[in-house]
């Protein structure tokens, strides 16, 4: 088979439209067919643990075994993903189900980065390997109950008492926080920076509850988490995390990993409107068949390849180590927003069947709210982008 009759059966030319991803070939292609394997594992259960609100281990376990769960970095024993790749592997887990993609991005592209981009060799070797095989769960803790968009000024504290460091302080939104093994847990030191601290869940002091009534990535747990006169060894310290700078540099990285999220949500919608057009008869023809849905069909493909385009750009420029912060926050609040309506189009193009879970739109439409906040919420990525083209910071 020619490289773009390969990615057509990952993705039909009525997706792709402009073939953005067509010559997609070698280990980058295979990440995205392993990737895209998971539909196997994951759609026949994933709706009930959705409904349930319950979080489904044995996927986690599953996405560890189909190596997927490095996000692009450096881990012994695991095929190093290529930038592309990795944007792929999260774009065809949306495409999936948005829990299942978080969970990539909390475990490999926060807690395993925030190891790989400031930790030790020792902390490395100890913690990247089993996290990429799943069997070591991790969290990254940075929001707190008074500090969402303006984490920078979080409060939690890491006193230094002897051979300790006491941490105390309270963490919310925490993926992973309630139910994994660790936590790099960010807190101010007594020189006022901040540093990265990898906390075991079972230390005590640390209690964590897992936020229910949540109505988006119902098949993830985020915790609600207090750490009081938390005792850690100075090794668990994050030795390359010196100040926010190098919390915000993971975040930098993860950031476009959101806009390829927005990507998979807005083709899973799409398809299925689309799929819903062709074989759902009123009046005697396909829905498919009038006008109305033709153009708001072209609609959403128009926004999917918007972001195809702008995602596979800004991927090259960091690859090429060019990609800017403020490009980054650029891609998420697009690809967001453009996901946002080809979701909301979809549920309505749906009809009733739309609010029905077994049609996959509903869960992707409720997801993509999350995505919308999380990451630095739509209007914090513009406000950088306001900074960047103003010279005036409007936050700060
Ligand atoms: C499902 C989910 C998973 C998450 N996972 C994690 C995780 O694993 N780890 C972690 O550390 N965090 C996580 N978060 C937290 C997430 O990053 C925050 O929710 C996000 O940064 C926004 O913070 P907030 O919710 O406190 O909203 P707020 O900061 O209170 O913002 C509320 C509203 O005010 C707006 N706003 C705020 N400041 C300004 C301003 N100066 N000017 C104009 N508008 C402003 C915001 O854009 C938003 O619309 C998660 C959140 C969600 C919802």
């Amino acid at each position: 088979m020619s490289a773009a009759e390969n990615t057509a059966a990952l993705l039909a030319p009525t997706t792709d439209f402009y073939n953005v991803f067509d010559d997609v070939t070698g280990p980058d292609l295979e990440a995205w067919q392993r990737a895209a394997s998971f539909a196997e594992d994951c759609l026949p259960v994933i709706n009930e643990a959705w409904e349930k609100g319950e979080y489904p281990m044995d996927l986690v376990k599953r996405l560890g075994e189909l190596d997927l769960m490095t996000d692009g970095l450096e881990v012994e024993g695991h095929q190093k993903l290529s930038t592309l790749a990795a944007g792929l592997v999260t774009m065809e887990m949306a495409r999936i189900d948005g829990s299942m993609a978080t969970v990539i991005a909390v475990q490999a592209g926060l807690a395993m980065r925030s190891i790989a981009y400031c930790g030790s060799e020792e902390q490395k070797a100890k913690y990247l390997e089993p996290m990429a095989r799943g069997e070591i769960l991790g969290a990254f803790a940075l929001t707190e109950p008074d500090h969402g968009s303006d984490s920078i000024a979080l409060e939690t504290s890491a006193r230094r008492e002897g051979d300790e460091w006491v941490i105390n302080g309270a963490k919310r939104w925490i993926g992973n926080g309630s139910c994994g093994d660790i936590s790099i847990v960010w807190a101010r030191t007594e020189d006022g920076e901040v540093s990265g601290f990898i906390v075991p869940q079972d230390t005590p002091g640390y209690n964590a509850e897992t936020i229910t009534g949540k109505v988006a990535l119902r098949s993830i747990h985020q915790a609600l988490i207090k750490l009081e006169d938390v005792r850690v060894p100075l090794d668990a310290q994050l030795p390359g995390a010196r100040s926010f700078r190098d919390t915000a540099r993971v975040l930098t990285a993860t950031r476009t990993s959101v806009a390829w999220m927005a990507l998979g949500h807005a083709i899973a919608c799409y398809e299925a409107a689309r799929e819903h057009a062709l074989t759902r008869v009123q009046f005697g023809r396909p829905l498919a068949a009038n006008q109305i849905i033709q153009q708001r069909l072209a609609d959403m493909l128009g926004d999917i390849t918007e972001i195809a385009v702008l995602i596979r750009h800004l991927t090259e420029r960091d690859i090429r180590g060019e990609m800017r912060p403020e490009q980054a926050s650029m891609a998420k609040v697009r690809a967001t927003r453009m996901a946002r309506r080809v979701a909301a189009d979809a549920r309505d193009m749906l009809g009733g069947s739309g609010i029905l879970l077994e049609n996959h739109v509903v869960r992707h439409m409720a997801d993509v709210e999350a995505i919308h906040t999380y990451e630095g919420t739509d209007t914090m990525q513009s406000l950088i982008i306001g900074k960047k083209i103003t010279g005036m910071s409007a936050y700060r």
